[in-house]
């Protein structure tokens, strides 16, 4: 209880109201596809945390929007997050140690955390010519992945770049980019988005606290709860085009079709993720609301597959 008082004062200090927390929680909960039942459960995992499982985040080829896209979630706010639920061991965008110490704070956590830590990894591994086109510290991608992945509880995959090779593994691919799972030749758990939303690598790890496992996932290793719809399943321009209100309101079929974003390339009926419920910026929008055609960034080769951009398929 002193705990869970202590966690509520610093949020009131934040400018958060325990009203607020609890609507996030009962957002957080529907969004990993729970009964509302287990919103007081939610919360108690920000509020009393049982434990703080150890996390080494690597960063591999990407341009660290997963991270900056993480960093920003507005809650739990981040510090919330590393200090309270998460013990995150190494992080290289946000960690004090530089050069060496960082290699040996990598060394270090490793060691002290073997089988127990979270491995999150952010960004494609070059695999042609042993790996030689990406390093860090003097070493391949490859060597780090090696090393680190395979003595981990568990490895996610955040972002498309890990999940699924992203841009380093478009077509031509000089440098023999994969996916951390082909890579290694492991299962990981994959949170794919460029960038995903934060919500859904919070779930993932909300579900690990609160349910002792990982969440269900699909066959291309996605949790079921974020990824189980397409972007069509789910977009609200589609209720225009299928609702005769709609249609009456917009004057024919026609018209109301052309506020569908198909015409101009919209790939939601090819692309499975939650970003018509979930939304992004504190659920402010999301690019088809705003206007966009979805361009498909959580499917597998999407830079290949969904090309050219802006065009019906
Ligand atoms: S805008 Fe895209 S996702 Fe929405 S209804 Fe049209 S094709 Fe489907
Ligand atoms: S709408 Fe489509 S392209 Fe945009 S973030 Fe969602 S899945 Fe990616």
């Amino acid at each position: 209880m002193e705990k869970e008082n202590a966690f509520y004062a610093k949020l009131e200090q934040k400018g958060v109201s325990r009203r607020n927390f609890m609507r996030y929680c009962t957002f957080l909960t529907a969004t990993m596809g729970l009964s509302s039942s287990f919103v007081p459960k939610v919360a108690e995992v920000f509020a009393a945390p049982k434990q703080r499982p150890p996390v080494i985040w690597l960063h591999f080829a990407e341009c660290t929007g997963c991270s900056e896209a993480f960093l920003r979630s507005e809650y739990p706010h981040v510090d919330d997050l590393i200090l309270d639920i998460l013990s995150v061991e190494y992080h290289e965008t946000i960690m004090a140690a530089a050069g060496h110490q960082a290699e040996e704070q990598l060394k270090s956590a490793v060691k002290q955390h073997k089988g127990k830590f979270i491995c999150i990894v952010e960004g494609a591994i070059s695999t042609k010519d042993n790996g030689v086109y990406g390093m860090v510290g003097g070493r391949t991608f490859l060597e780090i992945a090696k090393e680190v992945c395979p003595q981990a509880a568990a490895v996610i995959s955040i972002g498309t770049c890990s999940a699924y090779g992203g841009v380093q593994a478009a077509k031509p691919n000089p440098g023999g980019y994969k996916s951390v799972s082909e890579a290694l030749g492991i299962k990981t758990l994959n949170i794919p988005g460029c960038p995903p939303n934060p919500v859904n690598l919070i779930g993932t790890v909300v579900n690990y606290l609160l349910l002792g496992k990982l969440p269900a996932l699909d066959d291309l290793g996605r949790p079921s709860f974020a990824y189980g719809k397409s972007i069509h399943d789910q977009c609200p321009r589609r209720s225009h085009f299928e609702n005769d209100a709609f249609v009456t309101e917009f004057g024919s079929e026609e018209a109301a079709l052309g506020y569908c974003l198909y015409k101009m390339g919209c790939r939601g009926p090819d692309t499975f993720n939650n970003c018509p419920t979930a939304k992004f910026n504190a659920g402010t929008s999301w690019p088809v609301e705003a206007g966009h055609p979805c361009i498909g960034c959580s499917q597998p080769n999407f830079w290949d597959e969904m090309t050219p951009f802006y065009k019906e398929q």
